[in-house]
């Protein structure tokens, strides 16, 4: 299952690494200051998820990429409106003349509305911007799909779910037959939902859907990550409809609930608030994330205790 690592330490900003199982590649949820990120992992990051532009959230941009330049290889950065342009005045603010075209790459998808993203590339030595085309979904590769929900924190904050696709299994105890390739056939018969496939083993044709009580569908793992947002009904909704059900999410607690007024007056959370939600989403775990660096480690700890109260309350 996908497996999310915090990358930064107390009082660092915050970003989160999302290791993908049996793969060398990762992705990368915010680009704040992150100690405990190594070359090594940055280097195999595939895609990077911003949720809004807040120097805390983008500020090791430049970090990123500097480890990146170099590899030849394409990587994905997805983030609000306006990201593309924040992104090309970052890269332009450097001297790139000992630099060739193909050392990186990158696609930035902006998320302007729901159902449209615009794709653009972006390569040295000029980083000039261009826009390829506008489609309607944000993200999808060979392990997961990623939804998304644009939530209000006086600006876009876009809150990712990262969707493991689904797998089959095979119910090895529910079969008299000999193990053989017919079950790779069958499993990709299910997939396509081809009921009429002929499979064949030890000689004897079957249709394929005779065989299917003896695969299993696994729902893909649901890992979620919410930034900054402001605690209301608005952004409430939207969490709702996106992140219901998940496995686990990690969610902006920014203040204590002793300071909720700063709270709103700032368009942030605080930890009864995101407990309540996590608790209303019926998820299965939730971590609170990233607090108000004038917190000492006991505020911390009261920020945890409110919000898994709210969390685990009957
Ligand atoms: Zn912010
Ligand atoms: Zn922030």
């Amino acid at each position: 299952m996908l497996q999310a690592e915090i990358k930064s330490l107390f009082k660092e900003d915050i970003s989160i690494l999302i290791k993908i199982p049996n793969s060398s590649k990762h992705y990368l949820c915010d680009c704040g200051e992150a100690s405990l990120l190594t070359v090594k992992e940055v280097q195999s990051v595939s895609a990077v998820f911003i949720s809004h532009t807040h120097i805390d959230h983008f500020s090791n941009f430049d970090g990123i990429f500097r480890h990146q330049i170099g590899s030849g290889e394409k990587v994905v950065i997805c983030g609000p409106k306006n990201i593309h342009q924040q992104i090309e005045s970052r890269l332009k603010s450097y001297t790139w003349n000992l630099i060739d075209e193909n050392t990186i790459e990158y696609e930035i998808r902006e998320i302007v509305s729901e159902e449209e993203i615009n794709i653009y590339k972006i390569r040295p030595p000029l980083w000039n911007l261009e826009l390829i085309k506008t489609q309607d979904f944000l993200f999808e590769d060979e392990y997961v799909n990623v939804d998304f929900a644009i939530l209000d924190h006086k600006t876009h904050s876009i809150a990712y779910l990262f969707k493991e696709k689904d797998s089959v299994s095979f119910n090895e105890n529910g079969s008299e037959f000999k193990k053989g390739k017919w079950i790779s056939e069958l499993k990709s018969a299910f997939e396509k939902n081809e009921e009429g496939k002929q499979i064949e083993i030890e000689g004897i044709v079957y249709e394929a859907s005779e065989l299917f009580h003896l695969l299993t569908r696994n729902e893909g793992y649901k890992l979620g990550v919410i930034m900054d947002h402001a605690a209301e009904e608005g952004n409430y909704e939207k969490i709702k409809t996106v992140f219901g059900n998940a496995d686990m999410v990690y969610i902006e607690t920014f203040y204590k609930d002793e300071d909720r007024e700063f709270a709103i007056m700032n368009h942030h959370s605080f930890a009864s608030a995101s407990g309540k939600i996590m608790k209303e989403c019926k998820v299965k775990e939730a971590v609170p994330v990233h607090f108000s660096r004038r917190y000492t480690e006991s505020d911390r700890l009261e920020i945890e205790t409110a919000f898994y109260k709210a969390f685990r309350e009957d």
